[in-house]
């Protein structure tokens, strides 16, 4: 390939492992953990990511192969070739899961990599903190499902962007590629504050589900909340919009990456 395969983009990490979050839980997925992000949550489990690394870490076979540290930034052809020796036999991966870091800091590498990756069979599911809807705009004909977050300020320590979040969740329920708003809660998130969220997103995007997400303690992060706190949390949402779950993270419990 040429072209779009030349485009070069810093990347984390490349690996085979099982999704831990939201309603593809438990789904085998390719992650591809793309560098930098112009977010600084409290709740962050990659601050690793926030510059980018000499070397990123790609893994060479599923599920134990080693890994091998290629230098910065990767080449799309070369993120395809990596994707396409992780995918064997072909099908044993769901889909690809582009992720950071923000990875729509990086719309033309994202556009490249979802167009090579479903020409390998794969579906294309990115994650996004939800603040960059000019660069979602620009990928959404060529991925298949987008995951945003949405981000409290009682939670992340940081003012949430709302208009840039209304602009998100209209193209993503305009195009039916929303899979899920994720919005991690603590244990001192106020129930007015998931109450807003959820009428938030119920006015801008009713068919896509609310995903409260209890925190896992790191850093200086939020604490887990109670199952009572989750109780209440999910009756305040419950108020305001018609499809909330809580799906906690699993990977950590699991001990996966
Ligand atoms: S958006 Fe993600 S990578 Fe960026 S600071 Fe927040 S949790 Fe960390």
């Amino acid at each position: 390939m040429s072209g779009a395969g030349e485009i070069r983009v810093p990347v984390l990490e490349l690996f085979s492992s099982f999704q831990g979050e939201g309603p593809r839980v438990g789904e085998r997925q390719i992650f591809l953990r793309l560098a930098k992000c112009d977010l600084r949550c409290a709740f962050c489990d990659t601050p690793e990511s926030y510059p980018t690394p000499d070397t990123a870490r790609v893994q060479m076979a599923a599920p134990h192969g080693p890994d091998e540290r290629p230098a910065n930034p990767l080449s799309v052809d070369a993120i395809l070739a990596a994707c396409r020796r992780l995918d064997e036999p072909p099908g044993r991966h769901a889909s690809l899961s582009i992720t950071g870091g923000e990875p729509l800091l990086h719309p033309q590498a994202v556009h490249a990599i979802a167009v090579g990756a479903r020409a390998l069979g794969l579906r294309v599911h990115v994650e996004t903190g939800g603040h960059r809807p000019g660069a979602l705009q620009h990928v959404l004909e060529v991925v298949d499902e987008v995951s945003p977050d949405f981000k409290l300020e009682s939670v992340t320590g940081q003012k949430t962007p709302w208009d840039a979040h209304a602009d998100t969740y209209a193209l993503l329920e305009a195009s039916g590629k929303g899979l899920a708003i994720k919005c991690v809660v603590g244990a001192d998130t106020p129930a007015t504050d998931v109450e807003a969220v959820a009428r938030f997103c119920a006015q801008h995007a009713p068919s896509i589900p609310l995903v409260l997400q209890p925190a896992t303690p790191f850093g200086e992060g939020p604490a887990r909340p109670t199952l009572g706190q989750l109780y209440a949390l999910h009756d305040a949402a419950g108020r305001a919009h018609p499809d909330v779950r809580v799906i906690p993270q699993v990977h950590t419990f699991l001990g996966l990456r």
